[in-house]
């Protein structure tokens, strides 16, 4: 049976720990940094020692609490009531093969229309979010861990598949990790799907909107630089909701389980670490020039890049492997493998185009793109740099992660698959 690892040594289990500690006070520490320390970590550090972690956390206001509150009833109720076409996900270990409601680029439309109707109509300002950041960062974490702390409960006491749970035998590691993979209240209300895309991604574009109009608050202009930025995520987070049914596909809905790693990252690491650049620009303003063609060319070729390889993945999935990549049949290997109900099926590996380059064409592209968004932020201070490094950590990470779990799945299928695409992420190098 393929699926997570059961058993986490007692180094996992301590790692764990130490991650569901860190990771908030990393969030505090950078948004401090961006905001208050002129985006030096070394006066941030200067700061710390001088006067304690305490001085560096968010402090809670009443009305980023009824602004989160509504946020996220606004999204509840778009996700629930707006028309979109079912979709099959992918079958889970335990056999589930599960129906989503995909309509997330509606709501991302209404909830981004509306949000430049009332900034036009001057109900709100648009700097809104910028203004209100600091008490978000302490609503967010409360959501994020307060809906960690439900999900964990309701995987023992009211499980939507028992067959689709992952028990480790540590409270810490399941807490982190999540139990359920597709914990669900109702038939359609899908946690994972709303949180992985509404409150976070659909919010991206509006922050990163709101965070130019705070430089241009600030500084008198929104910089060529903070225009880039909004360009290069808007095309990331608009690709995400065109190709929704897609991404039912992908590792985070299909395999990974529903814990802290995916609530709270999806509630607070997300919209605050990932529009870190825009943040950062909203302080400190970079005239990019005429670097802004090479810096925008580069995010264009990243995002083809990821973009056609996840084109590549699915067209090969959804037709058996009976299409055509780049003018040429296919190549295929089919494969077979077991679900925990002790059912037999068949499957198909794309060995060709992209897929043929490398095993992770998609995680390259993504990271070309990365890296080009950090560049808008010119290269006075590390800090924006924090998502490059990231993304490199995590999809590295996973390439390793993928390849335990594929192995396990497909069995030779994958070995033989390894032995025609040696490269795992950049052709002819790594
Ligand atoms: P993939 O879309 O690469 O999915 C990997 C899965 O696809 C494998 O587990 C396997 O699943 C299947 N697979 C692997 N090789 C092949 C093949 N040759 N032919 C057909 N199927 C294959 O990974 P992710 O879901 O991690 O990523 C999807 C996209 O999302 C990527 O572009 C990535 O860059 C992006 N991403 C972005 C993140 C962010 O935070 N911005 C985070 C993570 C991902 P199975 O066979 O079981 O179906």
């Amino acid at each position: 049976m393929w699926g997570r690892n059961e058993t986490p040594s007692a180094a996992t289990v301590f790692l764990t720990g130490c991650l569901l500690c860190l990771c908030p006070v990393l969030v505090a520490l950078c948004w401090n940094c961006c905001h208050y320390r002129g985006a030096s970590i070394a006066a941030l550090f200067h700061h710390v020692r001088s006067f304690g972690i305490l001085s560096v956390l968010p402090r809670p206001t009443g009305e980023s609490m009824l602004m989160l509150v509504s946020w996220m009833a606004l999204q509840a109720v778009l996700f629930v009531h707006l028309p979109g076409p079912l979709v099959r996900g992918q079958e889970t270990p335990a056999g589930n093969v599960l129906e989503y409601r995909v309509n997330g680029l509606y709501a991302w439309t209404i909830s981004n229309g509306l949000f430049a109707a009332f900034g036009l109509l001057g109900i709100i300002r648009f700097s809104v979010i910028a203004d209100n950041w600091e008490g978000l960062l302490v609503a967010a974490n409360l959501y994020g861990f307060l809906l960690a702390a439900f999900v964990f409960i309701k995987a023992h006491m009211q499980p939507t598949h028992r067959g689709d749970r992952k028990f480790s035998g540590s409270r810490i590691y399941d807490f982190f990790m999540g139990i359920e993979i597709n914990p669900r209240i109702g038939s359609l209300f899908d946690l994972k799907l709303f949180h992985n895309g509404r409150p976070g991604i659909a919010a991206w574009t509006m922050i990163n909107a709101s965070f130019a109009a705070s430089q241009y608050n600030r500084f008198g202009l929104v910089t060529d630089s903070m225009v880039l930025i909004n360009i290069l995520h808007a095309l990331y987070v608009l690709d995400f909701f065109i190709h929704e049914d897609w991404y039912l596909k992908t590792i985070d809905i299909s395999h990974e389980h529903f814990g802290f790693n995916l609530s709270w990252g999806d509630s607070v690491w997300l919209p605050y670490m990932y529009t870190l650049q825009a943040q950062y620009l909203s302080h400190n303003p970079v005239i990019l020039g005429i670097q802004f063609w090479p810096i925008f060319l580069l995010g264009l070729v990243g995002y083809c890049i990821f973009r056609e390889a996840n084109f590549q993945k699915d067209v090969c999935r959804r037709t058996g492997g009976l299409c055509h990549i780049w003018g040429e049949p296919a190549k295929i290997i089919n494969t077979k493998f077991t679900s925990a109900d002790g059912k037999r099926h068949n499957s198909v590996l794309l060995a060709s185009g992209l897929w043929g380059l490398s095993r992770h064409c998609n995680y390259l592209g993504d990271l070309i793109l990365s890296l080009a968004m950090c560049l808008t932020c010119g290269t006075h201070h590390a800090l924006p740099y924090f998502y490059i490094l990231y993304m490199t950590i995590l999809l590295m990470h996973r390439i390793e992660r993928d390849h335990q779990r594929c192995k396990g799945k497909y069995g030779p299928y994958w070995t033989e698959y390894c032995r025609q695409v040696p490269y795992k992420l950049i052709p002819a190098v790594y």
